[in-house]
Order: C-alpha cells, then structure tokens, then sequence
C-alpha cells in the first residue's frame, strides 16, 4: 500500500497513490464526506481488483479520528486535478520524518 503524497482541500483528502508497476507514476484519489456516506473519486488505472477506495476511506477515517464518520462508501469515477491552493498534510496514519527523527533521537 503506497500512498506518497496527502493534501487537504476544504472537507476532502486527497491522496497521491503511487502506481505498483511504474513507481514513479501517481493517481490522485479524492475522498470526502457528502451527506451521509464517504465519496471516493479517481480514475482507476487498475484493472484488477481497486484497493484505492477502500485505502482512501480508512485513511480518511484516521485523519477525522475525532468525529464519526459515515460506513457507507461510494466510488465516483471522475479525474482529480491536483490544485495549488491544496495543502499538503502528512500522510494520515503515519509520522512526518522530521517529527521522526526527534523521537528517535
Ligand atoms: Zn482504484
């Protein structure tokens, strides 16, 4: 499971999903909250089985840890283009590098 790269736009998490057979190519996904459900939109490069969505929603549900968050999960197939006016955010779930060192220091 490799996601690169998260920004957060408004209520969405967007997360740069690397590709497993050319790692220098991402696809972003876009996952938010809409209603009573999670709405997970990219389009899917794999043609097997997607682990984008469900990767997509669990991340979400660790980066809004503190409030409840919908079970019901719905894909959308629609291009996510990356904008600047996102911030980039640590990887939900995982420790940024720098905060790393100083633990492990
Ligand atoms: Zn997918």
């Amino acid at each position: 499971m490799i996601i690169a790269r998260a920004w957060q736009a408004g209520n969405a998490l967007v997360l740069a999903c690397l590709s497993r057979s050319s790692p220098e190519t991402f696809y972003p996904v876009l996952v938010r909250q809409v209603r009573d459900h999670l709405e997970v939109e990219h389009i899917c490069p794999s043609r097997n089985e997607c682990w984008h969505v469900r990767e997509a929603a669990r991340l979400y549900r660790e980066w809004r840890w503190w409030e409840p968050v919908p079970e019901r999960v719905v894909a959308v197939r629609r291009p996510v283009v990356l904008r600047p006016d996102w911030v980039e955010i640590p990887v939900p779930g995982t420790v940024p590098e720098e905060i790393e060192k100083v633990l492990s220091a």
